[in-house]
């Protein structure tokens, strides 16, 4: 095992041959003896662990790695269960696995993303509480699959099978994802759009179901819709969510519009030529006014003063412009089918939210799409961070302060007063007469300079500029250090459409119902799923070390299980001093096999050591 072969792989198994005067010799399964300077990471004696909290000797996938070998994708870590994509199909989803999960506690059964959802619908039974999942990782590594599976959960376990109630929740999938996914280089049903699916129960916990989208980003007319209208479309799904056949006609219509846009050349516009084909075809698809159409996507109005005047635009230009149609067309649409899955709603009193986030993203070229992925990644890192440790200690337990991946300095960098996201405003929107259309790359350029004022040269730890600069910089994000290329920034920042161009759009009366309204909600308590892809060739059952090992620390899951065996794990509240001593007593007479040393009492809520809260569970439910 030669040092380069180690960093190629990531880690490999040895036998320890001596130790002296500080070299160890070790000696890998080839036979090939290595000599190291410090003791290597030991093997845990055995690996039959399903919870990596428990695991002896803490060190990167070794029980990962066992377990994906054997077959088992699904692993503990404390509160977060961990993931592999397995990349061939398994048979442990059935009904049947369904119905063995029902009921039980989490500890109880091998780990599974049922016992995931079976732990936040008991959790919303019992304290009447909205319940979230959050489920996170690389493009790629399983989290549409998953967030799939739990929803079937929730729709089976809920014996609810025989009111159609499931075939509603399953049918609005394939919908969403005609709309909102396309293949990319990693993933070949990429989500491109950030899913919240709420599951929502009413007062008999029975199910009704809503999607909500948070964002919408590139391949537009990439969409597996696109396909499918091409190929001729079966009604199917979208009578089952309840969506009348004038409105399907046309939602099918403004989509055929989309892609006869994408056909419109610059110079059909021209002024002098008569009204092409195309857009004949787009006025009757819509009902937009073909010759308005045609002006505003070649001029627009420069007010001075107290007049304005029309000036014609630049040929890349009128590209932007027929493009911003398209996006404006499509994400109204796509909200729109957003609303149609909003059902049942008004019954509802409680949810659990199951929130599939597209992973982190590093591509050779970075742009804003990335950098939003990424922030909202770090976002979701620090509710991670902050449910996982803030809270435990802020509660004043005795606990040694461990570092951890804290990322707060990067996010205010990102969002602060006068933090990028800022800066891109303040330059995006700068009055410049009132060309809402025009950008020039030059804005893209003041845009990263500023940057530069505001971060370089050390002033921002998170940031640098590259040493050849040209239009990028880079942000050291918690997982990954990318390089962003800041041209397009202000472009896809911006509004793209004009005013002209916006209410020539929304007045045929066909088009306004296209811009529903949507209501939020928040959710409160999370459970957690970590997804990993094993291997970037997509192979069945195949563990790259490496591979895995980055995405690992990426996420900050050793810190994450180092925290959890020096500590304690679940909580439950304590709210007076009074319940304090209830609590305590409560605690020593249910059971004396729980110490002293497995709990400890914070201000608002009791800690114990892991595995702890399981037993007390099974202790409450004998009981009743
Ligand atoms: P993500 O949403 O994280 O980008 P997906 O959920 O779309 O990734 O998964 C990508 C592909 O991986 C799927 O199309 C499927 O082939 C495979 N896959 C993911 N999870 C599983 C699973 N639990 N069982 C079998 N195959 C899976
Ligand atoms: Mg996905």
């Amino acid at each position: 095992m030669s040092k380069r072969d180690l960093y190629k792989n990531g880690w490999k198994v040895a036998t320890i041959k001596s130790i002296e005067h500080e070299i160890v010799k070790v000696e890998d399964e080839a036979g090939e003896i290595t000599v190291l300077k410090e003791l290597p990471h030991l093997k845990n004696a055995t690996s039959e662990f399903d919870d990596l909290t428990v695991m002896n000797f803490l060190h990167e996938p070794g029980v990962l790695k066992y377990r994906y070998d054997q077959g088992m994708i699904y692993t503990y870590s404390g509160i977060v269960l961990i993931a592999l994509n397995p990349f061939s199909r398994l048979d442990c989803y059935g009904e049947e696995v369904v119905q063995v999960y029902n009921g039980r506690s989490k500890g109880e059964l091998e780990p599974h993303l049922y016992a995931i959802a079976e732990d936040a619908f008991s959790k919303l039974r019992r304290y009447n509480k909205n319940q979230s999942v959050v489920i996170s990782g690389e493009s790629g590594s399983g989290k549409t699959v998953s967030a799939k599976f739990m929803m079937r959960y929730f729709a089976s376990a809920d014996c609810q099978k025989n009111s159609g109630i499931e075939e509603q929740v399953l049918s609005t999938n394939p919908i969403m994802e005609a709309f909102g996914n396309a293949k990319t280089t990693r993933n070949d049903n990429s989500s491109r759009f950030g899913k919240f699916v709420e599951i929502l129960f009413d007062e008999r916990n029975s199910i009704v179901e809503r999607s909500r989208v948070i964002r919408q980003a590139k391949n537009e007319r990439n969409y597996h819709i696109f396909y499918q209208l091409c190929a001729g479309l079966e009604d199917g799904a979208l009578t089952l969510m309840k969506i009348d056949k004038e409105k399907q006609q046309w939602i099918f219509q403004v989509l055929a519009a989309i892609l006869y846009l994408g056909n419109v050349e610059v110079d059909e516009l021209d002024k002098e030529k008569p009204i092409t084909r195309n857009l004949n075809i787009i006025h009757r698809l819509i009902g937009v006014d073909m010759i308005e159409l045609k002006k505003w996507m070649t001029h627009r109005l420069i007010k001075m003063r107290n007049e304005s005047i029309e000036s014609q635009l630049e040929d890349h230009q009128v590209v932007q412009v027929r493009d911003g149609i398209s996006k404006f067309l499509y994400s109204s649409l796509f909200e729109c089918m957003e609303y149609f899955e909003f059902l049942c709603r008004a019954n509802a009193t409680r949810f659990i939210a199951v929130l599939d986030i597209y992973g982190f993203e590093y591509f050779e070229n970075n742009s804003f799409e990335q950098f939003c992925i990424n922030y909202a990644n770090e976002k979701l890192q620090q509710e991670f961070n902050r449910h996982v440790f803030d809270l435990e200690q802020k509660e004043g337990i005795n606990w040694s302060f461990i570092e951890f991946n804290d990322n707060s300095d990067c996010i205010e960098m990102i969002e602060n007063r006068s933090g990028i996201l800022s800066l891109l405003d303040e330059e995006s929107y700068l009055p410049r007469g009132s060309d809402q259309v025009t950008i020039d790359n030059s804005l893209n350029k003041s845009f990263v300079n500023k940057l530069y004022q505001s971060f370089a040269d050390n002033k921002n730890k998170c940031f640098s500029k590259p040493r050849f600069g040209g239009c990028n910089f880079l942000i050291h994000h918690f997982a990954y250090s990318v390089t962003y290329h800041g041209q397009g920034f202000i472009e896809k920042n911006k509004d793209n459409i004009s005013e002209q161009v916006r209410s020539l759009l929304l007045e045929p009366d066909k088009l306004k119902w296209l811009l529903p309204k949507r209501e939020c909600e928040k959710g409160s308590k999370r459970s957690l799923s970590l997804q990993f892809k094993p291997n970037e060739e997509k192979k069945p059952f195949y563990f790259d070390n490496l591979y895995v090992i980055q995405q690992l620390r990426a996420c900050g899951i050793l810190e994450t299980i180092r925290i959890s065996c020096a500590g304690f794990s679940m909580l439950s509240c304590v709210k007076s001093d009074d319940s304090r001593v209830i609590a305590e007593s409560i605690l020593k007479s249910v059971t004396s096999s729980i110490g002293p040393l497995d709990y400890q009492i914070g201000k608002t809520r009791i800690f114990f050591r892991v595995g702890q809260m399981a037993f007390i569970e099974k202790a409450r439910d004998d009981k009743m």
